[in-house]
């Protein structure tokens, strides 16, 4: 079994820095699982900790049942791909990939080094590179080789860190399948790490998202983008970002209205029904709070006036062959919507839009936790 347990580990760098902080998490055995969140929010320390790069500060880090803090990197039957690969110049695409086997201590023969490189050459299709320099290979053949330098050792857990962030935009869209079939053929527990929320959405079983070093989150995609636990979680998902328009919510009775300049929303009851579930009864009244709303959650309508539709002033429209993006402007807002481009809208257009009730998401302005 390879699971990898992390037990309130801490990274501080020179007793100041405090990289990450109190990181609980449980990878399962066989799982795709990414570290996602910007740069600087320690995925990289807490990657280099399992690995045993660098030290813990304090905490556990677990491999199967064993405490491996005080295991040496080498003997802790893991594997890490980074993003700038290094493969020797001079030496062959064979000669790259076996390298690992051959400096090893377990002596491996020849012909078992030649079966191991063999092996990973075929699922990563470079078969045919094997007597090739690494500088006739395109990026991402290199970036191939390097990974098939990890494989061969056939290690427990994958440890890749940001593998494909140098790849350009196609290619990157290509590996991401190929990463994520490599790690079913292979069978062995990955720990990905990414800045970029599209990779992690796409690859992952499950993300741990991170800020600051401090977990906000851990859900399969799907928890992720449609229950994010906070505003940051909620932002860092999906492309454009979800709007958060400020709000008031007014209740009087069984009626829950959420108010600002520009609409008046009756909550759904399903929607009062989690609130209540989770907070309870709202005290005082009207509550602030923010309505987080993604921007293909918007319907334009032909419906003018009404409580819950409003008007909006287009400002600036961009086509992406089927869907278009849409900057508009409501009294204090700014919002980006998403639709489809069979909608005739052109820049200094009036719209009138209503919000999908179902998609909504509701935040407490002060400490940014999602409501439900
Ligand atoms: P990420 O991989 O998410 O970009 P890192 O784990 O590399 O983040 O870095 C987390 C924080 O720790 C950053 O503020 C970074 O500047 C700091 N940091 C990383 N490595 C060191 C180091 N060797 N010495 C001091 N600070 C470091
Ligand atoms: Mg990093």
């Amino acid at each position: 079994m390879a699971n990898v347990t992390l037990e309130h580990v801490w990274k501080r760098y020179g007793g100041k820095v405090e990289a990450v902080i109190d990181l609980s998490l449980d990878i399962k055995d066989k799982e795709f699982f990414c570290l996602l969140g910007p740069s600087g929010c320690g995925k990289s320390s807490t990657l280099r900790m399992i690995a045993g790069l660098e030290e813990i500060s304090q905490g556990k880090v677990l491999i199967g049942d064993q405490v491996v803090n005080e295991v040496e990197p080498k003997d802790r039957d893991i594997a890490m791909v980074f993003e700038t690969y290094a493969l020797y110049p001079h030496k062959k695409v064979f000669a790259n990939m076996a390298f690992p086997l051959r400096v090893g201590k377990q002596n491996y023969s020849t012909a078992e080094i030649k079966r191991r490189v063999e092996k990973a050459a075929e699922i990563l299709e470079i078969s045919d590179f094997l007597d090739r320099y690494p500088k006739q290979l395109s990026g991402g053949q290199r970036q191939r080789v390097a990974i098939g330098r990890a494989i061969v050792r056939e290690p427990q857990v994958f440890l890749l860190d940001e593998p494909i962030s140098h790849l350009d935009a196609k290619l990157r869209t290509h590996m991401r399948g190929e990463l994520k079939l490599l790690q079913r053929n292979l069978e062995t527990t990955m720990v990905y790490v990414t800045h970029d929320q599209m990779e992690a959405m796409s690859m992952a079983d499950r993300i741990a998202i991170m800020n600051f070093g401090v977990l906000q989150q851990v859900g399969t995609p799907d928890q992720i983008f449609n229950h994010p636990v906070n505003q940051f979680v909620a932002g860092f998902v999906g492309d454009p970002p979800m709007n958060f328009i400020d709000c008031d919510l007014e209740v009087s009775g069984d009626k829950w209205e959420l108010v600002n300049e520009s609409f008046r929303i009756n909550l759904p009851q399903e929607m009062i029904d989690r609130y209540k579930q989770n907070n309870g009864d709202p005290k005082g009244n009207p509550k602030e709070m923010v309505l987080g709303i993604r921007p293909e959650n918007f319907v334009v309508t032909d419906k003018q006036g009404g409580d819950e539709t409003f008007p909006a002033d287009v400002y600036v429209t961009e086509p992406l062959g089927e869907e278009m993006i849409v900057d508009i402007e409501i009294p204090k807002n700014k919002l980006k919507l998403k639709i489809s481009v069979d909608r005739d809208i052109k820049t200094g257009d009036k719209i009138w839009l209503e919000v999908m009730k179902n998609k909504m998401h509701l935040f407490n302005r002060e400490t940014e936790k999602a409501y439900f």
